[in-house]
Formats: structure tokens, sequence, C-alpha cells
């Protein structure tokens, strides 16, 4: 991709850009070094032409097969949980969707793997993270639901989809002491829940109401 698409212009500038971290801001995010990363970000390459103009607006937008691209704050929101509690070494994101997330968090972690029920959104974001050149990234065709067995245990976990409650299959794959921010509940009645792992069991943290599409079984 030439440099000039992944730098923007009018709608998609730095300007925008800055005027969308303002915002973040003024929302209560905090995390300096995940502001920088949303500044620096393209977001405008991870959904359709069409709504390029509007990728800066603080709005989840489609992306297609009857799913959405976050909205930034909570993707924000998301990562700066993830990260309160320490640096992170290997995470797991479930529903890589456009792959903005996966972007957000690839350049704070040492290596993220994250999986996707629906096909073509791999091949999509493969050569999105191409163009970034975000090369610590790993991604799978597969159902979230029971996790990625074969590289666990994570550091953290993230979920960008909702289940009905908390997927034991994931919780059992963080480390003690590791991290799992995800949206639980159905359509009307989300919430964001931070949960960490313990030697027993887990904790878990009810943070703010969410929005988010239905985790789903199997994949497509
Ligand atoms: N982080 C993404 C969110 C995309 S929407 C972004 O900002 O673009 C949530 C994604 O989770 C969808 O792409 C959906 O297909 C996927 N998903 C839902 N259930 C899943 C499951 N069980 N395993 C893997 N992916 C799942």
């Amino acid at each position: 991709m030439v440099n000039k698409e992944l730098l923007g212009v009018g709608m998609t500038s730095r300007r925008t850009r800055n005027r969308l971290v303002e915002r973040l801001i003024d929302e209560g995010i905090s995390n300096r070094k995940v502001l920088e990363i949303i500044r620096n970000t393209p977001r405008h390459i991870f959904v359709e032409e069409a709504l390029a103009s509007r990728a800066y607006e603080d709005t989840a937008l489609p992306i297609g097969l009857g799913q959405t691209i976050s909205q930034p704050y909570i993707v924000a929101r998301m990562t700066e949980i993830l990260l309160a509690g320490g640096s992170l070494d290997t995470v797991l994101e479930v529903g890589t969707g456009s792959g903005y997330q996966t972007a957000i968090l690839s350049p704070l972690v040492k290596r993220i793997y994250s999986v996707e029920r629906i096909e073509p959104f791999i091949k999509q974001a493969r050569s999105r993270f191409q163009d970034l050149q975000l090369r610590n990234i790993r991604l799978n065709h597969c159902d979230g639901g029971m996790g990625l067995p074969q590289y666990a245990p994570f550091d953290g976990i993230v979920v960008t989809a909702a289940p009905e409650g908390i997927p034991l299959a994931l919780v059992e794959q963080l480390v003690v002491g590791g991290r799992m921010v995800l949206p639980i509940g159905v359509r009307d009645e989300q919430a964001l829940v931070l949960v960490v792992r313990t030697e027993k069991g887990y904790d878990k943290e009810i943070l703010e109401r969410v929005m988010f599409v239905p985790m789903l079984g199997g994949v497509s």
C-alpha cells in the first residue's frame, strides 16, 4: 500500500485523528501509550472505502457479514484495562473482525494470537497487518469460545463478541494473575467485565454498559 493511503488526507488526515484522541481523553482514556497508538493507526484502512470519511468518529461501523468494527473509545478502554496489570507477553484476542483492536494491541505486547470464526475477515486482516508491518500477530480461523489451548497460557485475553456468561475454557487459559476483558450478556443488557485469574478460580469486576455483537459458535 502506498504511504499516502496510510497517512490519510482530508477526513482521514492527522488533524482528524488528533480530534479523535482529544475526544478519548475527554471520555477518560488516560494511558498515553494507547492514545499515541490510536493517533498513529490509520483506522480508515480497517473499514470499507465508502465509510473511510467516518473512520475517526467515535462510533462503531459496519464491516459486512453482520459484524462491526468496535467504537474507538471501547478499543482504547479495553486495551488500557488489559494493560493496567503490567506488561503482557502473550495475549489472545477472540473476534479479529476488521483487525483494528489487534493492530492497537500489537505494539503493546510481545505476541498476539487473534482468532475469528468468519474466514474472509482473516484474509482481509492479514493483508492489513502486512501493510502496517505488524509482525507479532498470529491469526487463526476457529471458534474462539474454546480459546486456543495449544498456545495457552496467556497473560491477557480480550474478547470482542459477547458471550452470555464467562467462558470457563478462556479463564483456564489465563496465567494466575492474568486478565481477561470481555463483554457479557445479551443484546441490550451487556456489561464490560474484567476477570482476573486466581489460584482457585477467578475474581470479576463489572465495569460499564456496552453493546457488542454476540459470540457465536462454530466457524463459517
Ligand atoms: N475487534 C473487532 C470486533 C469485530 S466484531 C473489530 O474491532 O473489528 C466481533 C467479531 O467476533 C466478529 O468478527 C465475529 O465474527 C467474531 N466472533 C463471534 N463469535 C466468535 C467466536 N466464537 N470465535 C471467534 N470469533 C467470533
